[in-house]
């Protein structure tokens, strides 16, 4: 994995360590560590998304698509090239007591065989799930092929909305809120549910790829009561800033990971042009929480396998 410190945007007087301190404490540096590429449902290539990251002066990102890690090679060489620091993530669907939870995953061994071989079982979920929504669709008489997503897609872990561009691109349907209306979302006719793994299962295997296992933006999932669980189940972070967090749901989370002992993360959760606007730059976090999750990875790495 590429990565590069973050002293490395800021010029270095490296004879002068306490001009070197100063400037380094004055100027303050953010991150962004929830990212989403068009390696899953986002809309930017790693270049467009690091471009964004220049522009918006962050000192580090992290990409955690969702299912997979398949952008994280390339992010790594683009932040590298642009001396951004990177974290390599993902984003599992994770379901514990009938509640939908993200588990954000940062610092992976790559490498890592198991968690390689688990992730392409929940890519090859996806992809199946895909020809079904596809084939209910032609039920309906709507005559999209899985070809035409898996083209447009053009990763291992496709989601709704890329059938959603591959409807309007077909012109079958007039834009992604149609077709997540009319067809794709939850009850509709093309609905198709999604395998999820546990929440313990999810945390485990992050966990056995050296990575810091994160819940994702607990202000939209509303499981407050499952929180206990997850930290008995190894959990070690908690988003507390989102796009989506008002700050009364910010403060609450920031009392949640005081309370459980958790770190702290936070991000845009940015998808490109896929949710009308690139969020990146609307949620920067203090770069300090960056080396505590990189600290936390490397105390409790340890191979499994
Ligand atoms: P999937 O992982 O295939 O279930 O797709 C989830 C993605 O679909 C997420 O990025 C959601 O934000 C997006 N999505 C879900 N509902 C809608 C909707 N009504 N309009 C647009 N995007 C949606
Ligand atoms: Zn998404
Ligand atoms: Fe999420
Ligand atoms: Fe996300």
């Amino acid at each position: 994995m590429a990565t590069v410190t973050c002293g490395s945007l800021l010029p270095s007087w490296g004879a002068w360590p306490v001009l070197d301190w100063l400037l380094h404490g004055l100027v303050k540096m953010f991150a962004d560590l929830h990212l989403h590429s068009r390696f899953s449902d986002g809309t930017y290539t790693p270049t467009e998304l690091v471009e964004q990251a220049l522009r918006q002066k962050l000192a580090a990102i992290a990409l955690t698509d969702h299912d997979t890690v398949e952008g994280c090679g390339p992010t790594a060489a683009a932040c590298e090239a642009a001396g951004i620091e990177f974290i390599c993530g993902t984003e599992l669907t994770a379901e514990q007591e009938g509640h939908e939870i993200h588990v954000l995953g940062y610092c992976l061994d790559l490498q890592n065989p198991r968690f390689l071989e688990e992730i392409g079982k929940f890519q090859a979920v996806r992809q199946n799930r895909i020809r079904e929504i596809v084939s209910r669709l032609n039920q309906l008489e709507v005559p999209l092929g899985a070809e035409a997503v898996f083209a447009l897609a053009n990763c291992r872990s496709p989601g709704r909305p890329h059938v959603a561009r591959a409807l309007v691109e077909a012109g079958l349907c007039d834009n992604l809120d149609e077709a997540f209306e009319r067809f794709l979302k939850k009850n509709r006719p093309a609905w198709v549910p999604k395998f999820k793994m546990s929440v313990a299962a999810a945390i485990e295997l992050i966990h056995q790829a050296g990575g810091v296992a994160v819940m994702a933006h607990p202000g939209l999932t509303r499981a407050d009561d499952q929180i206990a669980s997850m930290v008995e189940a190894g959990l070690d972070g908690i988003e507390c800033h989102h796009t989506k967090h008002t700050p009364s749901v910010v403060s609450h989370y920031l009392q949640v990971a005081r309370r459980f002992n958790l770190l702290i993360t936070g991000g845009s959760d940015c998808h490109g042009m896929n949710k009308g606007k690139p969020l990146i730059g609307t949620v920067k976090v203090p770069y300090d929480y960056v080396p505590l999750l990189k600290a936390k990875a490397a105390s409790t790495y340890h191979f499994a396998q």
